[in-house]
């Protein structure tokens, strides 16, 4: 950690349930498609999916929450939708205290791919421990964090990569991807038990040596 100047978080598995964000497309989509075509939520679930599939991974509209309210002829505003998301996002517990630990010692910032509408909704009381969030989809339109994405963070954010700790759950968007480049990375594991040296169970884990600035 010596190095280390700048911290990266992922935040799909890593900050927050992986399935508090699937909600939002498993459930409250296909809820609000329901209700606004009169059919029930499991007629409605079937169509959305297909809809969905209809679509590649690998075009950023796949992530985008405006694209598919237009596409399913939603009318029901976005930031209702938005709201009633924020609700059921579930943090993991020893994010808040080590997030605000965090950010009294490094730059902090978020690289997701979730799109930005999403970020800065699952992320609005974190707001001031954050200096940047960058998101893939929305601020690069590249539908994965590639090489070239973690790239352009370290040259906007003004850091070396060989500054840069990123911290995430995909072994290969998290871990693998920001070492191609040169950024130190640590792969969280939530739900199994952590068996290399660049594994860890959790945040709190892998920054319990660090103590707040002195104010
Ligand atoms: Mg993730």
């Amino acid at each position: 950690m010596k190095k280390v100047k700048a911290v990266s978080l992922d935040v799909t598995g890593t900050l927050v349930e992986g399935r508090s964000v699937k909600r939002f497309w498993d459930h409250l989509i296909p809820a609000a498609y329901a209700s606004e075509k009169h059919i029930s939520f499991n007629e409605a679930y079937t169509r959305v999916k297909k809809k969905y599939s209809m679509v590649s991974r690998d075009d950023v509209r796949w992530y985008l929450p405006e694209y598919w309210l237009r596409e399913l002829n939603i009318n029901m505003s976005l930031e209702n939708l938005l709201e009633e998301f924020r609700r059921g996002v579930a943090f993991f517990p020893d994010v808040a205290p080590t997030v605000k630990r965090l950010s009294s010692q490094y730059v902090l910032i978020v690289s997701s791919n979730l799109s930005s509408i999403l970020l800065q909704t699952i992320l609005r009381d974190f707001k001031e421990h954050f200096s940047r969030v960058f998101s893939s989809v929305s601020t690069y339109c590249l539908p994965y964090k590639t090489a070239e994405f973690y790239a352009k963070v370290c040259s906007e954010t003004g850091f070396s990569p060989g500054e840069f700790l990123h911290v995430g759950d995909s072994k290969t968007y998290d871990f693998l991807v920001p070492r191609i480049i040169g950024m130190d990375s640590i792969l969280v594991k939530r739900y199994s038990n952590p068996e290399q040296q660049y594994e860890a169970e959790s945040l709190e884990k892998i920054f319990s040596s660090v103590v707040p600035a002195s104010t």
